[in-house]
């Protein structure tokens, strides 16, 4: 089986679609599925609007090796997916910019967008900006990112081939990557905190009963240790006491973190920093409105974060319809 990865050149941004003054009825911030669902509807809607979309295009979904529960698409790799998305957001009429929002404020009534590279003023806004891998913080998993700590099987796989690895986490994430893995490694451990993976059932037996596959439930990786080539293992809390298990790579799942912090002026965050969200889209601010993983909505898939990129434009087109 064979993957591809990445984003299709033919779908950078041009940067040719802002406006001399930079004053939009709507930005939306993200370049995930939220944000890409947003822009197609906000262009078919004829809204005046920006996305302003960072580092990742196509978001988390783009670096899914394999989606199966994608309505319409019984096994998409993520990437065609997103891509095809972006497509469809173009023809739409979509404008994109590649930039970093870095904070929010609200001025006379508007809000003020400023990037790493502009500044934009809107009537209204929608996060849609997802969320970033949560690491462990423990010793050794800082210093060997990259050099057989990762956060992304899908990407850094082929460099794995007959070796061996270590995945850590128990969702839906953890079981999909280390499923994938088991594809070019030798031998795969999954560390779990308890004694039962929270995923799909279906994926989740997969995993467990794979030749390739020795679980440690009930364990922590408390150390990843290495030499000046990398990563040459790991150090686990089990019920047995301290192991040490030699590894060449080490993939973390163990959450995410919302990306929210250049909003955190403009609306309300949970404890968790993920947006607080009244009637699936609104905010704590009614000129914004939020979208998919960045919100406190709970089920962070592809479909609920198309679905809510779409109902986000929608109430902003009833909004400036009134
Ligand atoms: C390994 C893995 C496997 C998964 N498998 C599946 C699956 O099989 N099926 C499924 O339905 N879901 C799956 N998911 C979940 C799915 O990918 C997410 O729910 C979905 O991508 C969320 O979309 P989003 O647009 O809300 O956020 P994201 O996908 O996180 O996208 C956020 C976007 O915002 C951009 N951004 C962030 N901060 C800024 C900023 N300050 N300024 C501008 N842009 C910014 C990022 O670059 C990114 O492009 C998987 C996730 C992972 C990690």
């Amino acid at each position: 089986m064979s993957f591809k990865v990445g984003i299709d050149p033919g779908l950078v941004n041009s940067g040719t679609g802002k406006s001399d003054t930079n004053s939009y009825e709507l930005v939306i911030a993200g370049g995930g599925p939220a944000a890409l669902s947003a822009a197609i509807y906000a262009a078919r809607y004829g809204i005046r609007h920006v996305v302003i979309e960072s580092w990742k295009p196509g978001g988390q979904a783009a670096l899914t090796a394999e989606i199966e529960n994608y309505p319409g698409f019984s096994s998409i790799v993520g990437s065609d997916l997103t891509n095809a998305m972006k497509k469809q957001a173009l023809e739409a009429g979509a404008v994109f910019q590649t930039e970093t929002v870095e904070n929010t404020t609200e001025e006379n009534g508007k809000i003020l967008v400023r990037t790493d590279s502009a500044k934009y003023t809107t009537d209204y806004l929608i996060i849609a900006t997802g969320a970033a891998p949560a690491t462990l913080g423990v010793s050794g998993e800082e210093k060997y990112y990259g050099r057989g700590v990762s956060f992304c099987a899908t990407c850094d796989a082929p460099f794995f081939r007959d070796k061996k690895a270590i995945v850590v986490g128990g969702g839906d994430s953890a079981v999909k990557e280390a499923l994938h893995l088991t594809h070019v490694v030798s031998e795969l451990g999954l560390v779990h905190r308890r004694d039962k993976l929270r995923a799909e059932p279906y994926l989740a037996k997969k995993l467990v009963e794979h030749e390739k596959v020795t679980t440690y439930w009930n364990s922590h990786l408390i150390e990843v240790t290495g030499d000046d080539q990398g990563v040459t293992g790991v150090i686990l809390d089990t019920p047995d006491g301290k192991k040490q298990i030699d590894t060449d790579g080490v993939f973390l799942y163990v959450g995410t973190i919302p990306a929210t912090e250049p909003f955190a002026s403009l609306v309300e965050l949970d404890k968790n920093k993920a947006v607080v969200t009244s009637g699936i889209v609104g905010t704590s601010n009614p000129r914004v409105f939020a979208a998919g993983d960045v919100t406190n909505n709970g089920f962070r898939q592809v479909v609920t974060a198309v679905s809510e990129g779409a109902r986000a434009s929608a109430a902003v087109f009833e909004l400036l319809e009134n």
